[in-house]
């Protein structure tokens, strides 16, 4: 028995927002990387290699903020964080702020087969990129047009909402205000993630993300924290989340889940909405997916909308978009 689940992102995901041409476009990518996901089980593959396979599809997708198409920072450029859990060791890897490397995805699965460490960032995990030969290429290589122009945008309203300078002249430590949860609602979503559960009854999890739009240099979210962002167990569940980071870090979303389940006997679906619920207590917003041992998924979210796909013994393929779906 499997069970595969991926996002690509929760958020401002409504009819009014997404025409249908762009609906479409995500239908279709969504599932084609579930089938991707769902044959290489159904052939026997692994949870770990599922993962690591459609987000390292959906990395190379320009539609989600992970890999090509990511959000840009407040500096201008692309700072990339992924991470990945293998529930059947609770080994994990994981890498922030990373620039050049192709597939974050695949670096943070190396750092957990070829280093001794959990999470390398910035020039480190560059310069282990360069070490084990991981493919590299320029920043520009991770930036569209359209995500460009949003943070074209986002650097205007930022401008006008809060020069860089106060009233006093001096300058401003924070790069947003307190009215930022319009941008980050607005845009920043597209963050991805797959939880799988393979024939052997083994689970694994995995997120990569280009965090918010218009981040502060430096700034790392949930997804390459082990325990927020990401988590699999076999004793329990494996969990990628996606929203407004800070809140998944502050509630550890993903093992929240896990530990819900393990600690009180929950079921994965309450267990995975009391920790949404967690979330949206603390002010966040966004959304999760998981699977457990017997391959039930969760879906929850918060925000309006989230896209998602999902294949179990019983039940799909599923693609869906919208809150109502
Ligand atoms: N959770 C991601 C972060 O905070 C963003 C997202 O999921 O859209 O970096």
């Amino acid at each position: 028995m499997h069970a595969i689940c991926l996002h690509g992102g929760a958020g401002a995901i409504t009819r009014e927002i997404i025409d249908e041409a762009l609906e479409a476009k995500f239908r279709a990518s969504l599932g084609r990387i579930l089938q991707a996901g769902h044959e290489l089980l159904a052939g026997g593959g692994s949870a770990l290699d599922a993962v690591a396979l459609v987000v390292g599809l959906l990395e190379e997708d320009p539609l989600y903020n992970a890999g090509v198409g990511a959000n840009v920072s407040a500096a201008g450029e692309c700072e990339l964080d992924a991470s990945i859990m293998d529930g059947r060791t609770l080994a994990a890897g994981a890498v922030a702020g990373v620039r050049t490397v192709r597939s974050p995805i695949r670096l943070a699965r190396a750092v957990m087969e070829r280093s001794s460490h959990v999470l390398l960032t910035g020039a480190g995990a560059e310069e282990f990129a360069a070490a084990i030969g991981e493919e590299r290429v320029e920043n520009a290589h991770f930036q569209t047009p359209f995500r460009r122009a949003q943070w074209a945008r986002v650097q205007e309203l930022e401008q006008a909402a809060a020069p860089a300078v106060d009233a006093a002249g001096r300058p401003r430590v924070t790069s947003y205000t307190a009215d930022d949860n319009v941008f980050f609602r607005e845009l920043s979503f597209g963050t991805v993630g797959c939880v799988a559960l393979d024939a052997r009854g083994n689970l694994a999890a995995a997120t990569s993300t280009g965090g918010m739009m218009n981040k502060r240099f430096g700034r790392v979210g949930d997804s390459p924290l082990i325990g927020a962002g990401t988590y699999a167990s076999n004793a329990s569940c494996a969990v990628s989340c996606t929203g407004w980071g800070e809140y998944f870090v502050r509630a550890a979303a993903a093992h929240d889940v896990a530990a819900r389940m393990e600690y009180s006997g929950a079921h994965l679906g309450s267990a995975a909405a009391g920790a949404i619920a967690r979330v949206g207590e603390l002010g966040g917003e966004g959304g999760l997916i998981a699977v457990d041992r017997t391959g039930r998924v969760a879906l929850p979210f918060n925000s309006a909308g989230m896209y998602r796909a999902w294949q179990t013994p019983t039940d799909g393929p599923h693609v869906a978009l919208f809150g109502d779906e």
